[in-house]
Formats: structure tokens, C-alpha cells, sequence
């Protein structure tokens, strides 16, 4: 979505855009895809940043395209330690303090704090400008405007959800419940985050694919070219400067400027050696986190099982949310199962869970250094689906594990192996208190050679890359007098 995004900013000014795409479907992590008759999404539940006024709509309308959408209305469900917790997307504060009568005064405060800072969060104007574009005046300016105008969010948002967590309730099944809506070492303002949109998200009436595909359309549209099936294999470098790509097939394509929407790791491999800042660029990346690897189970359920109004379910133990989330395993993971509303044309229903398992689980999931999948990560893939199957049939009963047509295993291999996204990553960098912020710039050490998409600024999210692609079309369309920024606030005052 990074590369779709900057091609259809830069295609909208007349810029001739060839985008390259190795899969056979454009949208790298916001693909969705057909298995005996259901239509998978990769896990994504809903979008807030999809309701209209926010920024996927309005991205699509100003390249000239629109997507219809759902909002969703599904509640959710935690049965940590093996209990069952219910909260309806519409009566959360409530039932949080049903489920926590003991507890009444830190649910409030955890509540009110998620709020202030939400709307802390939302209280800025306009494109916030990269940190790296700015002077120390205008960074120290930032500072102290954030602390004066965000204190809730200064105070609990940058630190780790566990260490806040801790703070703020001495009850670790209540710390678990708002785990539950995340899984991974986040900063906390990811979680307030997650809970402040419950109820306010929207989902694609024909499923995430609707988001590329409708990218696709106004890109192709404004005169932009797209080939799929076409794996970029060599960055072409003459005097320094990036000229084109060699492509799988033998083909080179020249270009003034080539964006890579791969990780950085993935692109710099594509530089000759004899580049040779190549290895420096490659140094850089080296200390840097990345954030954990997920495990994908799509499973097709039989019509009859009755998953009641709720569309997302979480698995896990009042500890989780301190545990070190590189020991996790099938056994002792979280687990979040998102479940899909019903296409037109699914005979079965959808539903996705999602397990933080490492990268590196089981010798790279028995591919060894070199990746290979051979019959041993077959086996290990059975065997994980076994017991996360078991787990969940356990815990949700009426049979959940009779009345599923399909189980398919998707592990962080698989997520490197389709995207080459580094170790599979489906959030670019770690987004933890110590890490949180560190994203690439759009522009490399290469002349000509530009990056865009979850390890760049603005970073993570279908809205984050999306506006990683117009930061770089910004920068790009300036160096032909074009105000991108004004262009796009005037459109939206004229049409509005
Ligand atoms: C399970 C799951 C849940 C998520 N939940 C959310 C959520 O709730 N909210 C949210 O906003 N985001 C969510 N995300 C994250 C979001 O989907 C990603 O951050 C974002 O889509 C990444 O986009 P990208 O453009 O950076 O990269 P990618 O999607 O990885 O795209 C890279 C593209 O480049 C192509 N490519 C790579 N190398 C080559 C090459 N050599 N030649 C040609 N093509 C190449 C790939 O095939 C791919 O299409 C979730 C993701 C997953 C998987």
C-alpha cells in the first residue's frame, strides 16, 4: 500500500509510474485470497482510519476512487486464564466493570486515560512534518508543545503498555483484558488506541482487497502502469545514482527515481556490491528492532457454528502481557481470532487467529539460515495448527474444532517469503518505549533511490504507509514547483 500510495500521488501529477509486483495480486499485506469458497483476509480486523473524513477515503478520493464500507459492530470476548470475559463494542465501560465489580476505580481511570489521550492524539492540525525535517527550533517548539497540550499522553503514552499496565491496576486479569487488544510490546498509546476506535472501525464490504484494488483502479487510471508477477531482482546503479531495476525475467526498466515499497534490508540486497555504500546502508539497519513475527491460522467455519455477535476473540493467561514475547510458543502464546463478516459469495465463514510466535521458533521454523522449507517445516507447521486448534476447541467448545472445513498455516516464513517484509514483519520496526520513533527517512544514501511503506516515516499501519507514500510524492512533485500539501487541503476545502 506505501508503493500504490506514492504511485498515485505522483501518476494523479502526470509522472509516468511503472509499479513492479512479485505476487500475482497487488496490496503485499492488505491482500485477501480464496480458499474453497471463503475469501481470507491476512488478519487485519477493521480500520478506523476507513470511516469517512479519515485517511484511506479520503487518500482514495483525492486520487479519484472510493471503496464502500461497513462499520464494525462486532463485540469482543478474552477468556484468559480459561474464564470467559464479554465486552459489547458499544457498552465497553460497562461490562469492564461487570467483569471487574473489585476493580470499579482503575477501570474508570483506565478508561478516562485512554480517552484524554485519544483525544490528545487527535488534537493536532494538519500533516504533522517529519521529525528529521525539522530545525532544533521548530523540534524544541514540538517538545514543549506536547508536553503542555498532551500531558495524559506524555505521562502513560510513550512508555510500555506493561510498565503502564503495572501502574495502573493491581489486578492482573484486568491488566490482561486490555492486553488482549494488541498481544505485542506496544508503547501504551497503541492500546488506548485500540480500545478508543471499538465500535468506530469500519471494515470493506468486499473485504480488505477493496483497498488496493481501488488503488489500482485510479492509479491505472492516471495513466500508471502495473505488472504483477514481476519480482524486482537488481537495482541498477550508474555514477552513483539508481537508473532503473533488472526484473526476474531479464527485463531492465530505466526510471529517474526508483521507490522501493520492499524492507530495506530486501532492497539493499538488490544494490550491486560494487556500490560502495551498499555494506554502510546495511550496517545501519543491523542494530535496529524489529518488531515480532506473526503466525496467521485461517480457518473456514461450518455455517452452524454460532459465533454470536463477536468478531474478535483473544486466548490468554493473566501473564502474557509481562511475558517475553521471543519464549512464546504454540502452547503458551496469546492469541487473538478475528472473525469476518460473510462476503456474498463465501459458502463458509471466515475467521483468522493470530499468534505472536518468533521468527526464530524452532531453528526458523525448521528452514535453518538458508530458509528452505522442506518436509520438517511442513511437519512443524501440522503440528503448531494441532495444538493451537486444540487450544482454542478447549477453551470455545460446541465443537468449534469439528466444524472447521479448513485450517491453513501461514508462519512468519511465509509472511517474508510473499512480501519480503524482514522476518516476516507485519509493523516494520519495533514500536516498544525503546524503539518507538526510529523510522527510516524516505530518502537513502543512493541518489535517486527512495524508500516508502512500514519502515519509513510515518511507519506502521494501512493509513501509516499509506502516508509514507504521499511524504515521499511531496518531496518528489517539489522538485518541479508542485505544492502537494496545499493541493491537497485546498481540495479537500473546495469539496468539503
Ligand atoms: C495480521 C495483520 C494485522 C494487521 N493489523 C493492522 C491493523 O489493525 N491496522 C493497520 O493499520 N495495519 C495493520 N496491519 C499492518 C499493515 O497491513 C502493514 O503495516 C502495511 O500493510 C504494510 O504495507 P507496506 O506497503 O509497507 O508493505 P507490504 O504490504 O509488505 O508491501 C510490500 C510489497 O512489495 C512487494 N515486493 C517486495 N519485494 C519485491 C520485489 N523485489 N519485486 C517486486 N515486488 C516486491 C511485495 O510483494 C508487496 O506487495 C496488519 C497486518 C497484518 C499482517
Amino acid at each position: 500500500m506505501g508503493g500504490l500510495s506514492a504511485g498515485n500521488f505522483l501518476a494523479k501529477y502526470n509522472k509516468k509510474v511503472l509499479i513492479l509486483e512479485k505476487h500475482s495480486i497487488p496490496g503485499g499485506l492488505v491482500t485477501s485470497f480464496k480458499r474453497k469458497g471463503v475469501q481470507f483476509d491476512l488478519g487485519i480486523e477493521s480500520l478506523y482510519e476507513l470511516k469517512e473524513g479519515q485517511t484511506i477515503p479520503q487518500f482514495l478520493e483525492f486520487w479519484g476512487t472510493t471503496i464502500n464500507a461497513q462499520k464494525n459492530t462486532g463485540d469482543i470476548c478474552c477468556f484468559i486464564d480459561g474464564k470467559r470475559y464479554d465486552f459489547r463494542h458499544d457498552r465497553l465501560k460497562e461490562d469492564f466493570i461487570a467483569a471487574f465489580p473489585n476493580n470499579k476505580d482503575d477501570v474508570n481511570l483506565i478508561f478516562d486515560i485512554n480517552e484524554r489521550m485519544y483525544i490528545e492524539m487527535n488534537s493536532g492540525t494538519g500533516a504533522p512534518k517529519p521529525p528529521y525535517e525539522m530545525n532544533l527550533v521548530e523540534l524544541m517548539k514540538f517538545g514543549i508543545n506536547n508536553f503542555i497540550k498532551k500531558p495524559t499522553f506524555m505521562k502513560y503514552g510513550m512508555k510500555d503498555a506493561s510498565v503502564v499496565l503495572d501502574k495502573l491496576t493491581q489486578n492482573p486479569v484486568l491488566r490482561s483484558a486490555i492486553y488482549s487488544k494488541g498481544i505485542f510490546p506496544m508503547v501504551y498509546m497503541a492500546y488506548a488506541y485500540r480500545f478508543n476506535v471499538i465500535g468506530k472501525d469500519y471494515y470493506p464490504t468486499y473485504g480488505m482487497q477493496a483497498i488496493p484494488d481501488a488503488s489500482v483502479q485510479s492509479f491505472t487510471s492516471n495513466g500508471g502502469i502495473l505488472k504483477l508477477k514481476t519480482e524486482v531482482m537488481e537495482i541498477l546503479i550508474e555514477n552513483g545514482r539508481a537508473i532503473g531495476v533488472r526484473t526476474k525475467d531479464g527485463e531492465c526498466y530505466y526510471a529517474g527515481n526508483v521507490i522501493s515499497n520492499a524492507s530495506p534490508h530486501f532492497t539493499y540486497d538488490l544494490l550491486p556490491d560494487s556500490l560502495t555504500t551498499k555494506n554502510k546502508m546495511k550496517q545501519k539497519l543491523e542494530g535496529k528492532e524489529i518488531f515480532p513475527s506473526i503466525c496467521a491460522l485461517f480457518m473456514s467455519v461450518k455455517n452452524d457454528y454460532n459465533f454470536e455477535n463477536i468478531s474478535c476473540f483473544s486466548f490468554l493467561s493473566s501473564i502474557n502481557y509481562k511475558d517475553n514475547h521471543k519464549n512464546f510458543t504454540p502452547e503458551n502464546c496469546p492469541i487473538e481470532m478475528v472473525v469476518y463478516p460473510k462476503k456474498p459469495d463465501d459458502i463458509y465463514k471466515a475467521a483468522v487467529a493470530l499468534l505472536p510466535i518468533p521468527y526464530e521458533y524452532h531453528n526458523y521454523w525448521e528452514t535453518s539460515v538458508k530458509r528452505e522449507r522442506g518436509e520438517a517445516y511442513y511437519k512443524l507447521k501440522d503440528e503448531v495448527t494441532d495444538t493451537v486448534l486444540s487450544r482454542l476447541d478447549s477453551l470455545l467448545g460446541n465443537r468449534f474444532k469439528d466444524s472447521l472445513t479448513l485450517a491453513e498455516l501461514s508462519t512468519p516464513i511465509t509472511f517474508e517469503r510473499y512480501t519480503y517484509s524482514k522476518n516476516g514483519s507485519f509493523m516494520g520496526w519495533s514500536i516498544d518505549a525503546k524503539n518507538y520513533g526510529k523510522f527510516l527517512k524516505q530518502k537513502t544514501d543512493v541518489a535517486n533511490l527512495y524508500l516508502c511503506g512500514q519502515w519509513v516515516f510515518p511507519g506502521f499501519g494501512v493509513a501509516g504507509v499509506m502516508a509514507s507514500g504521499y511524504y515521499l510524492a511531496k518531496d518528489l512533485l517539489k522538485l518541479d514547483g508542485i505544492d502537494l500539501e496545499r493541493d491537497y487541503k485546498n481540495y479537500f476545502m473546495q469539496n468539503n
